[in-house]
C-alpha cells in the first residue's frame, strides 16, 4: 500500500522508490476485513473497484454483526451509515432512546438502512439518492489481503518502484544524528537512502530492532494477545458482513469472501489455553478447513514514535490493537495520508515527525478506546474473562465518552477520531449502555407525531432495501472472480 500510494501521489517529484521485502520471512498472512476508508485510497489511485474486486475475490461489507457480547444470546450491527433521519431539532437517536423507554418501539438497527440491508443479505452500489437521509450508507470490502497487496505490488512496479527479493540483516546509522543511512541484505548487498519506511510487520526491523525506538503496551486497556486463523469452505450465506462474536476468552471472526470464509479466534492467554481455544475455533467452522490452522502472537500497543529521526513505520511495525473493528489496514491508509501530507524534502525535520507522531498518537488511541468499549460494556456472568474485563481500568477519555452517553445520550466527536457518533452509538446501545435521559428537544415532540415520524423513517429504510439485489447477485454481476451461487442455495 505504502509503495502504490507513494509512487503514484507523489510522482511528480522524481522519488526513486525501492521495496525490499523476503519471500522467505513471508507476510503475516491475515487481515480480510475493511473499512469504508479504503475506498478513498483506491480511488486516490485510479483502481477501478470492478477490477479490484475479481482481483482479490472481494465481497462487500456493509458492517459488523456482534453476537453475544452485551450478554449471551444478544446481537447487533456496528453499520457503515449514520442512524435515523432528521426529525426534529435533536439528534434522531434521542427520539428514539425516548420511544424505547417506553415498550413497543422498533430495535435501533431498523433505523439504519446499512443494517436493514445486511440482514436481508442484499447490495447494490449507493447513488446521489444515497447521500443523505434514511437511505444513505457507505461500505468497504472483505477481500484477500495477500491478493491485494499483490495487486498494488504490480501497480507500484508499473509506477517506477524497484521491488528487491531479499532480508535486510542489519542498517549502518550516522554517527551524528543517529539517521539510518543504508541498510544492508543478507546477500551482502547494501542499499543507502533518505527516508527508510519499516514496514516489515510485528519484527519492527527498523524502527525497533535498529532504532530502538520503544513500544506503549496497551495490553491492560486490550489484553487479548493471541490468535489462531484458518480459512474453511462456505456453506453459510454469502453475507455482505463481518461476524465477531464473543466467546468465552475472546471472539471469534467469520469472513466471507467469494470463494472462502476467513476465521479467526482472538483470545487472551490467561484465561484459556492454546489447545483450547484452536479446539472452539475448528469445532466452530461452518465448513471443512481449507488450510491449516496459523497462531499468531502479539501485544497490543504502539510505537512510542513511529516517525523516528529518518525511520517512519507503517503498518504493523508501529502498533497493532486487535482486530475487533478492523482498523489496521486502515491505520495503514492514515499512515501514509499523514506521511504524504509531510513528506519531508530532503533531510526529515524534527518537526514534521512531531506533528506525523501527535496525528498518529491521537489515532491510535481513539480507536483504543472505541474497542475497548466492546470489552467493558458487557453483562456476561459466564466467564472470568467478560467479568474481569468489565471492571478493567479506563484510559480517562473512555471513562468520559461513557459518562457523557450514559447521563445525557451525548456523544462527543474528537478529532482524528476514526469512529464517529453513529458507531459509538450502535456499540453503546447494541451492548445495554442507555443513557438516563434524552435531548430535551426530543421530549417537545408529540407523542403520536414521533411515533408516527419513527414508522416513516422505517418505512422509507424497507422499502429501498426491498428494491436491492442480493449481494450474491451484485457479486456476480459485478466483480466475481468467481460466480457465486443466490445466497439462498448456499444455506
Ligand atoms: C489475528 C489478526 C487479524 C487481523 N485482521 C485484520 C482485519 O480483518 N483487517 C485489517 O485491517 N487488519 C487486520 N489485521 C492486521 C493486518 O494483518 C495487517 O495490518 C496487514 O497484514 C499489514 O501487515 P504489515 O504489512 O504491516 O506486516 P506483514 O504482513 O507482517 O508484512 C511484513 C513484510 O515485511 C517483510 N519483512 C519483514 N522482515 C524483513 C526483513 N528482515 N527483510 C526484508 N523484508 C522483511 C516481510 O517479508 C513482509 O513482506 C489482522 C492482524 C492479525 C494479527
Amino acid at each position: 500500500m505504502t509503495a502504490a500510494a507513494l509512487s503514484h501521489r507523489l510522482c511528480g517529484l522524481g522519488l526513486d522508490i525501492t521495496l525490499i521485502e523476503s519471500a522467505e520471512i513471508g507476510t503475516v498472512g491475515v487481515g480480510e476485513a475493511t473499512l469504508p476508508q479504503i475506498r478513498y485510497f483506491n480511488q486516490a489511485l485510479g483502481i477501478d473497484e470492478t477490477e479490484l474486486m475479481a482481483a482479490t475475490s472481494a465481497t462487500i461489507k456493509l458492517g459488523i454483526q456482534f453476537c453475544d457480547w452485551g450478554r449471551i444470546g444478544d446481537s447487533y450491527f456496528h453499520p457503515f451509515g449514520a442512524y435515523g433521519d432528521t426529525i426534529g431539532p435533536a439528534d434522531f437517536h434521542h427520539y428514539w432512546v425516548r420511544q424505547a423507554s417506553r415498550s413497543g418501539c422498533e430495535p435501533f438497527g431498523n433505523f439504519s438502512f446499512p443494517i436493514v440491508a445486511a440482514e436481508a443479505g442484499k447490495f447494490d452500489l449507493p447513488g446521489p439518492q444515497n447521500e443523505d437521509g434514511p437511505t444513505a450508507y457507505s461500505y468497504a470490502f472483505q477481500f484477500d489481503a495477500s491478493l491485494y497487496a499483490a495487486f498494488l505490488g504490480r501497480f507500484a512496479q508499473q509506477r517506477g518502484v524497484r521491488r528487491l527479493e531479499g532480508k535486510i540483516v542489519s542498517a549502518a546509522l550516522d554517527g551524528e544524528n543517529g539517521f539510518i543511512r543504508s541498510v544492508s541484505l543478507e546477500s551482502g548487498e547494501t542499499f543507502g537512502a533518505d527516508l527508510f519506511i519499516d514496514c516489515s510487520g510485528f519484527r519492527g526491523v527498523l524502527i525497533e530492532q535498529e532504532l530502538k525506538t520503544g513500544y506503549e503496551d496497551w495490553s491492560k486497556f486490550l489484553p487479548n494477545n493471541r490468535a489462531y486463523a484458518v480459512p474453511c469452505e462456505m456453506k453459510g450465506p454469502l453475507s455482505p458482513y463481518t461476524r465477531a462474536t464473543a466467546r468465552e476468552a475472546g471472539w471469534q471472526w467469520r469472513i466471507p469472501l467469494q470463494h472462502r470464509v476467513g476465521n479467526g479466534h482472538v483470545y487472551c492467554d490467561s484465561y484459556i489455553s492454546d489447545q483450547d481455544a484452536l479446539d472452539q475455533l475448528m469445532t466452530t467452522l461452518e465448513g471443512k478447513p481449507l488450510a491449516e490452522p496459523k497462531q499468531l502472537f502479539f501485544a497490543t500497543g504502539k510505537r512510542r514514535k513511529m516517525w523516528s529521526r529518518n525511520c517512519v513505520a507503517i503498518g504493523l511495525s508501529g502498533g497493532f490493537l486487535e482486530p475487533l473493528e478492523s482498523t489496521s489496514i486502515d491505520l495503514i491508509q492514515s499512515g501514509i495520508d499523514n506521511l504524504v501530507a509531510l513528506f519531508p524534502e530532503q533531510e526529515c525535520a524534527v518537526s514534521d515527525a512531531d506533528e506525523y507522531n501527535r496525528l498518529m498518537d491521537a489515532e491510535y488511541a481513539r480507536i483504543r478506546d472505541f474497542l475497548m468499549l466492546h470489552y467493558v460494556a458487557n453483562q456476561r456472568e459466564d466467564s472470568p474473562m467478560w467479568r474481569d474485563f468489565r471492571e478493567s481500568q479506563m484510559p480517562d477519555s473512555l471513562a468520559a465518552k461513557i459518562d457523557a452517553f450514559k447521563s445525557r445520550g451525548l456523544v462527543p466527536d474528537f478529532t482524528q477520531g476514526l469512529f464517529l457518533a453513529p458507531s459509538w452509538l450502535s456499540v453503546f446501545i447494541g451492548q445495554n449502555v442507555m443513557p438516563e435521559t434524552w435531548d430535551p428537544r426530543a421530549g417537545m415532540m408529540p407523542k403520536q407525531e414521533l411515533e408516527t415520524k419513527l414508522g416513516q423513517v422505517s418505512a422509507t429504510i424497507r422499502k429501498g432495501v426491498d428494491a436491492m439485489r442480493t449481494h450474491s447477485r451484485f457479486i456476480a454481476e459485478s466483480g466475481a472472480a468467481f460466480q457465486p451461487p443466490e445466497a439462498g442455495q448456499r444455506q
